[in-house]
């Protein structure tokens, strides 16, 4: 049955309302078995793909910074499930993530893949980012000024997320993100509040790949955070 037009325009403004909060996906509550004796109801259904549209629009074809003058090809934005528990922030994409458009998609991304396994999940059940979107020239360490240039897009794709568990990869991404100067010994094995959500720091896949030793202290970092997540932990370490 077509709506009157006042409770049109009431229908109109009230999803106007959810859809500046970032909602954009209704559906009908049905307690009656008719289309005809149906209520209209609204009830929203929260999902982060929007707002994280939105984000990604924001951006554009970034020129915040220098690093849009300095080879990068394309914006890496981030990857995986809007509504994921866990996200793994990295530092800034290199050669082959500027090529794709995707975080960690090289040898340090096929290692990081192999570590959400490990923890029993998917690649696509987590959110993966970069503290800095572009690539910077011959993967030099992002400039503070790029750190603080790009991340409030970052900190925009956590409140989006909101992930339960954050994990730094590395010390540029712990050290920007918890803004204290510290070396990787101090920044693991313990939780740090960030902003609200629990977060914790373990070495680079691409420092694991250069010293492999120290994927038994990082399967540790990662058990910690399978403990919090309540994530069945798998009786033997993984390779
Ligand atoms: N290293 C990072 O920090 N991020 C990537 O996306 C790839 C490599």
């Amino acid at each position: 049955m077509p709506l009157d037009p006042p409770s049109r325009t009431a229908l109109a403004e009230r999803i106007k309302f959810y859809n500046e909060l970032g909602i954009y996906d209704f559906y009908r509550r049905s307690e009656t078995t008719t289309r005809e004796e149906m209520p209209l109801q609204i009830i929203p259904v929260e999902n982060a793909a929007a707002p994280l549209q939105l984000i990604r629009e924001d951006i554009g074809d970034c020129t915040r910074c220098r690093l849009h003058k300095q080879g990068r090809k394309q914006i890496v934005f981030g990857v995986g499930d809007p509504d994921a528990d866990l996200m793994f922030i990295g530092e800034a994409p290199g050669a082959d993530e500027d090529e794709q458009g995707e975080p960690f998609v090289g040898r340090a991304g096929q290692l990081l893949t192999n570590m959400i396994k490990a923890m029993g999940l998917r690649r696509e059940d987590v959110y993966i980012a970069n503290i800095i979107k572009c690539r910077p020239p011959a993967n030099r360490t992002p400039e503070r000024d790029e750190c603080e240039t790009c991340s409030p897009f970052l900190m925009r794709q956590i409140d989006a997320v909101k992930p339960k568990v954050i994990v730094a990869l590395g010390a540029v991404a712990a050290r920007t993100l918890l803004a204290i100067n510290a070396p990787m010994s101090e920044f693991r094995g313990h939780w740090y509040d960030f902003r609200g959500t629990k977060l914790a720091v373990t070495y680079h896949p691409a420092f694991l790949l250069r010293d492999p030793r120290q994927k038994k202290e990082t399967w540790k970092d990662l058990q910690m955070v399978m403990k919090e997540l309540a994530l069945a932990m798998p009786s033997r370490a993984p390779e």
